[in-house]
């Protein structure tokens, strides 16, 4: 019963003209693989897991069908609480997701809001309180409103994970637990990735009523529009050398991106780089609000090149101009250098990843190894070679 087949173009998924008018003006001429897949799977009132590699357009995948799930639904008329909830890990990227659903839910002229930490509590009250149908939020902020009764999930019966692994990891795992306790558990639920550790995916579960599972090829492979280059360096002192004799070579190609593990780390590379004369900024957990808003706005509109950040840049954020990623630091582990370099090589476009290792990344470098050979890439004898220590 629940067969429903791909389909290969946006005419054979039933949507209103209204919607299909809004898909043709984003530019979309035919579905992804992973819409193609998952759309009319989530049309019929199934849970997904979603598995696809990074820029395929997961987002359509889950916002489409669920404006349609909204717009069937008897109480669209009464009520003020969201039918439709996305959860998104950080704030940026509930705030690009936000974007889109209000693009996407304007040929109905749903109400569309969104919710996360940093910004004022009290405005987002207000917004709330005169209600909405779509909701993004990030876990955190969303339970606070639901406890001053900003919202309820009376009306909720749709809800999403996007980068649904990060979900059922260490910290956020109790708050995601709550606000499923909290929805009905009738509802529809979709999760969206393109890492899915097994031991995730089986938590995950436990939140699901036997989810369809839609992979879209290897999980956790990297996309192959993204060449990767890995630069192997004798020691830490080395890295800054590397950079400043490409920087501004890799500037002229596009937008660059620069990932730090740590946030002081952050900081000093982007004051070194200023003092260097480069058109720079950065992005990291310790900044206020106003002042990250203003760093990912003014890098999308390429009022400089170059950004520097932790890996709260590393997922989900679709920028079009990025060209390069640099991983500076070596990612903590596989699924997070999967979801860095997948910030670059969107939509069919082509970019470049280096990555540099020295020999105390080691275990990194193992990890990186199996990848390579799992997606059948070439292995340089000289990463194998730190991976053996
Ligand atoms: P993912 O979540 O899989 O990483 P996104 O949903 O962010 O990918 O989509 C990546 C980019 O592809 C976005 O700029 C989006 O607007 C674009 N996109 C999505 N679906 C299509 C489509 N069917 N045709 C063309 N572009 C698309
Ligand atoms: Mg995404």
């Amino acid at each position: 019963a629940d067969a429903a087949k791909p389909c290969i173009s946006f005419a054979h998924f039933g949507f209103e003209e209204a919607l299909m008018e809004t898909i043709r003006r984003a530019g979309y001429s035919e579905p992804s693989g992973i819409q193609q897949q998952a759309i009319p799977v989530a049309l019929s009132g199934r849970d997904i897991i979603g598995i696809a590699k990074t820029g395929s357009g997961k987002t359509a995948a889950f916002l489409l069908p669920m404006i349609v799930h909204i717009m069937d639904q008897e109480e669209l008329d009464k009520g003020d609480g969201p039918i439709g909830v996305v959860l998104a890990p950080t704030r940026e990227l509930a705030d690009q997701i936000y974007s889109e659903a209000k693009r996407f839910a304007k040929a109905y002229g749903l109400r569309v809001a969104v919710v996360y930490g940093g910004a004022s509590k009290q405005d987002q009250f207000k917004t709330l309180r005169s209600g909405v149908e779509i909701l993004v939020a990030t876990p955190g902020r969303l339970i606070d409103m639901i406890k001053i009764k900003a919202t309820n999930f009376k009306r909720t019966s749709f809800l999403v994970m996007d980068e649904a692994d990060r979900f059922f990891d260490l910290g956020f795992e109790p708050q995601v637990r709550s606000i499923c306790d909290n929805i009905r558990p009738d509802r529809q639920t979709v999760l969206f990735s393109a890492t899915f550790q097994k031991r995730v995916e089986k938590l995950a579960r436990e939140v699901m009523t036997d989810p369809v599972r839609i992979s879209i090829g290897n999980v956790g492979q990297i996309n192959s529009d993204v060449t990767q280059v890995i630069q192997i360096l004798k020691d830490d002192t080395l890295k800054w050398k590397w950079l400043m004799e490409r920087l501004q070579e890799l500037e002229a190609l596009g937008s660059v991106l620069i990932f730090v593990s740590r946030k002081n780390g952050v900081v000093e590379l982007t004051e070194n780089l200023k003092n260097m004369g480069v058109k720079c900024e950065c992005l990291h957990g310790d900044m206020v609000q106003q002042e990250r808003d203003k760093a990912v706005h003014d890098y999308k509109n390429r009022l400089f090149p170059t950004l520097i950040a932790t890996d709260v840049a590393a997922r989900g954020l679709d920028i079009k101009s990025i060209r390069t990623v640099i991983n500076y630091d070596v990612a903590r582990d596989i699924d997070s250098h999967v979801h860095r370099v997948g910030r670059t090589g969107r939509a069919g476009e082509k970019g470049t990843a280096y990555t540099l290792i020295t020999d105390k990344d080691d275990r990194f470098a193992g990890e990186l190894v199996r990848n390579l050979e799992e997606g059948g890439q070439p292995v340089s004898p000289d990463v194998l070679k730190i991976a053996m220590q």
